[in-house]
């Protein structure tokens, strides 16, 4: 078959179980208020769970970054990509989240296969989360070590797995705040469990920082443990930090082997410097503005409260990332529909994202929603829910 007519059967074959995915276009966001065809949509499926992606201190560090350091960094960070700013950014960031030493890489995709590709090796075991983020799997996968996964916080199927592994290179890996049901790992249980199988316990909180913590810190924070208990934090930049790239954070020896050794952080253009300012300020504001972060805590418990009285069909979840489960492809496609033309914008999560007849709609909320935003939302939830015409 040529490429053509392959490339013709899978897009029918998209369309037959409704998984056509299609990009809406975006004007410049006001908080969550984001014009999208000719109207002014409600955004409860941004990642920007603290708004600090148009914080106006943020942005102002963007700014007067590229104006110092240009655009782009022009190199990768062993040849010429490396500014004061991605330097400040590492010291800052190792000495707030308690670790040795940190790594300011191009995102978190490339952050968890470069860990994973150069620390594991064709003798090393893998043990993860099967609902554990796709980069953390592929990155697994690549490396030649032998992967296995456990079905989803199933502590005792994990122990099985790490008990039957057989290297002396065992790693641990999970998700923090798992990215499409919001509900959280037990990294009380995971960093026993490591310490007893003599494994490397490794976490991706991309969904925990700004969310979980007394101070905003995370899962670790939250589950109170310390870096030589989580050896390996790795704190995407995408989400509440509301920028880009991402943060290894570990002990000296491992980061400067990622440096020496890593192929996906050699060979990559660094990222922008400006970038890394920004982060740095996002961080500041992480300490020094905890607003933000009560504000976020106070719209997921109100929100989460008066779901539960209205009895919408939400995953058990305490951090911004509420799923309401719509089953089939079909009916999530609907809803999404439905509450875009009551003026809100969320979109449907299908598979290979979810697991076959899991799609949903992902609520995700911010400090920068309203308390009438996350009215208006139940009120449009209420109507589209009891719309007798969706399907099944
Ligand atoms: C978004 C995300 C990533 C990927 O980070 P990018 O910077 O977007 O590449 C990795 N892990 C988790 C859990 C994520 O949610």
């Amino acid at each position: 078959m040529s490429l053509a007519d392959r490339l013709q059967r899978r897009a029918q074959q998209r369309a037959l179980t409704d998984e056509v995915r299609t990009r809406r276009l975006h004007g410049a966001r006001t908080g969550m208020h984001s014009p999208c065809d000719g109207r002014t949509l409600l955004n409860f499926s941004s990642n920007d769970y603290l708004g600090f992606a148009q914080h106006p201190a943020v942005v102002k560090a963007f700014q007067d970054a590229a104006e110092t350091y240009g655009v782009g960094s022009a190199g990768s960070a062993l040849v010429s990509g490396y500014f004061a700013p991605h330097q400040n950014l590492e010291r800052t960031a190792a000495e707030l989240f308690g670790y040795e030493a940190c790594l300011y890489t191009g995102s978190g995709y490339l952050a968890n296969t470069a860990i994973l590709q150069t620390l594991l090796g064709a003798r090393s075991h893998c043990v993860q989360d099967k609902r554990n983020h796709a980069c953390l799997i592929d990155g697994a996968l690549h490396s030649g070590a032998r992967v296995t996964r456990f079905p989803h916080r199933d502590m005792a199927a994990a122990e099985a797995l790490c008990a039957k592994a057989e290297t002396d290179n065992l790693f641990l890996v999970s998700d923090g705040v798992f990215s499409m049901d919001g509900d959280c790992a037990d990294l009380n249980a995971l960093s026993r469990m490591a310490e007893h199988h003599n494994a490397t316990l490794m976490i991706d909180d991309a969904h925990g920082v700004g969310v979980c913590g007394s101070s905003g810190l995370g899962s670790v924070q939250a589950a109170g443990l310390s870096a030589a208990e989580v050896p390996l934090l790795v704190v995407p930049c995408g989400k509440a930090l509301g920028g880009q790239g991402a943060l290894i954070l570990s002990n000296k020896a491992v980061i400067e082997e990622l440096l020496q050794s890593a192929r996906p952080y050699l060979f990559s253009t660094a990222p922008a410097p400006a970038m890394a300012a920004a982060i740095s300020t996002a961080l500041q504001l992480l300490q020094q503005a905890p607003e933000h972060h009560a504000r976020l805590r106070h719209n997921i418990a109100h929100f989460v409260r008066a779901a539960a009285q209205a009895g919408l069909p939400l995953l058990p979840s305490n951090t911004a990332i509420q799923p309401l489960m719509a089953g089939s492809n079909a009916r999530a496609l609907y809803w999404s529909k439905a509450l875009s033309n009551r003026g809100i914008w969320l979109s449907a999560i299908r598979p290979p994202t979810v697991p076959q007849g899991q799609a949903r709609l992902r609520i995700t909320l911010s400090a920068c929603h309203q308390l009438e935003d996350i009215e208006h939302l139940l009120a449009a939830l209420a109507d589209v829910l009891g719309d007798p015409h969706a399907p099944a």
